[in-house]
């Protein structure tokens, strides 16, 4: 089928409840994707900061086709060698103890938060409130949508949980006058990505530690999106030097490949004892395999070193676009998880460089309406960063050259 038919038939048969661009995939390389035309494009998103080393990169296609050929399922019923192999790596390269795998961001933190609450009512009745931040984004589950701190993905979906506070971020003073001793778990994102690339301060995470030491509540990081590498380091809480109770992988965990992971210390999983939570699929030996190879490629000095690399050139790159258009006020963010703010005039509008930038055959992200998001493989190559940069450069001229309603 043609480009066209396919999507007529993804219009029939499929839920709406994405908006996506008129572009059917076929296949990719690194950073190179084809549609089914065989249209090329380069990809600066990796997939939503998932492909960490790219599409079909050979270590994992290789970890992909030894697992499957061995062992795809079992169930938790029975030990599995690669969950185990998985959990032990993670442990020696982090601060957890134990883990508990799941499929996806949403459900490492739909675990962090239920392990939050069980914990609280093993100390106290009362003591169950979760803080969490305005604009935080930490799932499209019930309870995660409640946490994470942005309106637009709770509306109509009442009645949700309660006892949820949102704070406003990087606002120690405002989390000091209103965590107490009913505080079960405060939750962040070490860098807000989806609310726009917006890293906490160091003196926030160290405050939010202290506070929840002295209220004795859960510090959970949500490292769905700066982990694994993404951060120039394995989690972006080895570079604050701020560590939490509990921290949820998933994204480039997996490289592509759908796995999350909730960390945490012996004493913290003890609330979640035989039969409080679980997962059919969670720690499948395919998800596991994957992610051992992403962890013993990513977690490797040059690679971790490398990422900052890239981030310093590509950000240099960004601020020069910004510089010669007048529409993007200089990057922020953190490793590879770069945010490029619109200048006031052009607020709202980063939508429509990400459009722009399709018809150039470069494909980058928003972080809200006002932030443009670029978060490519961790070891994309220089001469596709250029290429990135360039094409992205005649997208911004392009529209900065354009009427206002003329893209749309
Ligand atoms: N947490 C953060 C910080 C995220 O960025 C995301 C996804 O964008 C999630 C959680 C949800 O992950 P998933 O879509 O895999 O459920």
């Amino acid at each position: 089928m043609t480009s066209e038919e396919l999507i007529g038939v993804a219009k029939s048969h499929l839920i709406q409840n994405y908006k996506q661009q008129p572009v059917v995939l076929s296949r990719g390389k690194g950073v190179e994707l084809w549609d089914v035309g065989g249209r090329r494009f380069l990809d600066m998103t990796s997939g939503i900061a998932v492909c960490a080393l790219g599409h079909a990169h050979p270590g994992l296609t290789a970890a992909i086709a030894e697992q499957a050929g061995k062992l795809l399922h079992a169930s938790n019923l029975y030990f599995i060698e690669a969950q185990i192999v998985l959990a032990d790596l993670l442990a020696k390269k982090s601060f957890a103890e134990r883990v508990f795998f799941c499929n996806s961001g949403g459900e490492a933190n739909e675990a962090a938060f239920k392990l939050a609450r069980r914990f609280g009512n093993t100390q106290n009745p009362e003591k169950n409130e979760i803080i969490s931040f305005f604009n935080g984004f930490h799932g499209r589950t019930l309870f995660t949508v409640s946490v994470g701190g942005q309106e637009k993905y709770t509306k109509g979906f009442e009645p949700l949980p309660g006892n949820i506070t949102h704070l406003p971020y990087n606002d120690l003073e405002t989390l000091e006058a209103h965590i107490s001793d009913k505080t079960c778990a405060v939750v962040v994102e070490p860098v807000q990505g989806e609310g726009g690339i917006l890293p906490a301060t160091q003196e926030f995470l160290e405050g939010a530690r202290r506070l929840c030491d002295k209220h004795n509540a859960l510090l959970i990081f949500d490292e769905v999106q700066t982990g694994m590498g993404r951060s120039g380091r394995l989690f972006a809480y080895m570079g604050y030097g701020v560590t939490p109770d509990v921290l949820t992988s998933a994204k480039g965990l997996g490289g592509g490949f759908p796995i999350g992971a909730m960390l945490t210390t012996k004493k913290y999983a003890e609330v979640l004892p035989f039969g409080t939570h679980g997962s059919t699929y969670g720690g499948n030996p395919l998800g596991c395999a994957v992610a051992e190879a992403v962890i013993d490629i990513v977690n490797d000095p040059a690679v971790l070193a490398g990422v900052n690399q890239r981030a310093e050139r590509l950000r240099r790159g960004l601020d020069e676009i910004g510089k010669r258009y007048g529409i993007l006020e200089p990057a922020r963010g953190i490793g590879l998880l770069i945010g490029v703010p619109l200048v006031p005039a052009w607020k709202g509008r980063a939508k429509e460089i990400v459009n722009a930038g399709l018809r150039h055959g470069v494909w980058t992200l928003v972080a809200g309406p006002d932030v443009l998001r670029v978060a490519p493989s961790l070891i994309i190559s220089e001469a596709d960063m250029a290429e990135g940069l360039k094409r992205l450069d005649a997208a911004v001229a392009e529209l900065a050259a354009m009427p206002k309603a003329a893209n749309g």
